[in-house]
């Protein structure tokens, strides 16, 4: 269409530089996987993965605390990131019984898992128990199907069921997970009572948001519990701090200029997205950088720096960071199968679902630009051709990007899109066969020096 003034003010959120990525996008791959495999398919990059855990043991190293890192698995499905944690001894975040034997399953060993999730069935807490893996407690009900399950198996003072108790946070004291000051005092009564059946090893916690603040206000907090749960005779030589380390995708400008600029205008059928409804797509502190930050804040109270705390009480710090160990780690690609013109705009329609593209489910927009490539590499190009994308099902509310895009060139049925930065939580957590569509499989590009990336599918198709 004609470049004209509405579509040169539309808004643009593109992802911060990412050269190897580029490299992919130009290399000619993709289109050629597109075409082998026939439908949209996410890649992913387990180097990126291995970086950003060795980020985090740095940030450990530095402050001198003992720590583990547990990656936390509902952020992607994917095989390779347990391969990776296998490999290199680092632990996994499950929740449930599928996971569980996904991580034993790809090498993990038990001791390496820690149990979270809610109210947990009594096969998981077994197989747990027996697999030597920690659970976080998170009602005095499931301690007591833990402690019973623990004297039932005669696991004894060899091979403990070993146990977090899980606080409810006393800054969401609407959060429906985990214990409160009265229920935590009673559990670790109860604990004492069940001898050597259970080992208590600390206690745990999983916010909201991306603050440190309040990260480091509450672990203080819990190692003070530390202190008074073993002047009880437990263990309690460990807490967990969960999740919630931020990733940065975006520039700290282009963020707020997309936040200042974007209105319904910007989107098909007037769609409006309210500004705080959006996930933060740049974070100032993010990643290790997050954790280093939380290390170095003196809780409220506190007479030291919390790494120092940790350190002076001989305290292991457990974490559980799910988005952040996949920054950049992955994208997501889709192949354009119509394009249709609309007033100043054009509709396209691609081979996927906004199913695989999950922000979309939760009332708000992936924002990261996609990337328009044709069998040429990244299309280039003066032009402002603006496009929705849609996806192929019969909703109309199923759109990848309800905002228009001003494309470079215009796109044309054939051209792929890929959406970049979507390993953490886009990829898998809303996929649906839906539409007897198939699930978008996952490709595993393994670079080394400039070669062309070698590929591989995640899991290989059932014989
Ligand atoms: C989801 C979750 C995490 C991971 O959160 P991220 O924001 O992806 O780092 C960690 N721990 C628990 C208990 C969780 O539920």
């Amino acid at each position: 269409m004609a470049v004209n003034d509405i579509p040169q003010a539309l808004p643009t959120l593109p992802v911060h530089p990412d050269p190897e990525t580029d490299a992919i996008l130009d290399s000619g791959l993709l289109h050629e996987l597109a075409h082998a495999l026939g439908g949209p398919f996410h890649f992913l990059l387990p180097h990126r993965f291995d970086a950003n855990l060795a980020a985090f043991r740095t940030a450990l190293d530095e402050a001198g605390v003992d720590g583990h890192v547990y990656y936390a698995k509902k952020a992607n499905k994917a095989a390779a990131w347990i391969e990776r944690c296998a490999a290199a001894g680092a632990g996994v975040d499950v929740a449930g019984l599928g996971e569980l034997r996904e991580t034993l399953g790809h090498g993990v060993r038990g001791e390496n898992v820690v149990v979270t999730g809610p109210a947990k069935s009594d096969e998981l807490l077994r197989v747990a128990a027996l697999q030597g893996a920690l659970t976080a407690i998170d009602s005095l009900g499931e301690l007591d199907r833990l402690i019973a399950l623990a004297l039932g198996l005669g696991l004894g003072t060899r091979r403990p069921a070993r146990l977090l108790l899980r606080r409810l946070p006393p800054a969401q004291p609407d959060s429906r997970f985990g214990m409160n000051d009265a229920e935590l005092t009673e559990a670790l009564d109860r604990c004492v009572r069940a001898g050597d059946a259970v080992r208590m090893e600390g206690f745990s916690f999983h916010l909201s948001g991306y603050a440190t603040r309040p990260r480091a206000d509450l672990a203080g907090q819990l190692l003070d519990r530390c202190l008074k749960a073993r002047a009880l005779g437990l263990r309690a030589d460990r807490i967990g701090i969960g999740g919630g380390f931020a990733v940065d995708y975006a520039a700290a400008d282009d963020w707020h200029t997309f936040l200042a600029e974007q209105k319904p205008d910007h989107y098909h059928a007037r769609k409006a997205f309210p500004a705080a409804g959006f996930y933060p797509y740049h974070s100032p502190v993010a990643g290790a950088d997050a954790l280093r930050t939380v290390l170095a804040t003196t809780p409220q109270g506190g007479r030291d720096r919390l790494g120092g705390m940790l350190r002076e009480t001989r305290t292991l710090l457990l974490l559980e960071p799910g988005r952040a160990l996949l920054g950049r780690a992955g994208a997501s690609v889709f192949r354009v199968q119509g394009v249709k013109d609309r007033d100043g705009y054009a509709i396209l329609t691609v081979d996927g679902t906004s199913l695989s593209l999950s922000e979309q489910w939760f009332n708000s927009e992936y924002l990261p630009d996609p990337v328009l490539v044709s069998p040429a590499g990244r299309a280039r190009g003066d032009g402002v051709h603006p496009a929705c994308v849609g996806g192929a099902t019969c909703l109309e509310a199923d759109l990848l990007t309800w905002r228009k895009i001003p494309f470079p060139a215009p796109p044309a049925p054939g051209d792929l899109l890929v959406y970049p930065n979507t390993a953490g939580y886009q990829m898998d957590s809303n996929e649906s066969p839906f539409h007897d569509l198939p699930l978008p499989p996952k490709v595993v590009l393994e670079t080394s020096g400039g070669r062309r990336p070698r590929w591989r599918l995640d899991r290989r198709p059932a014989c």
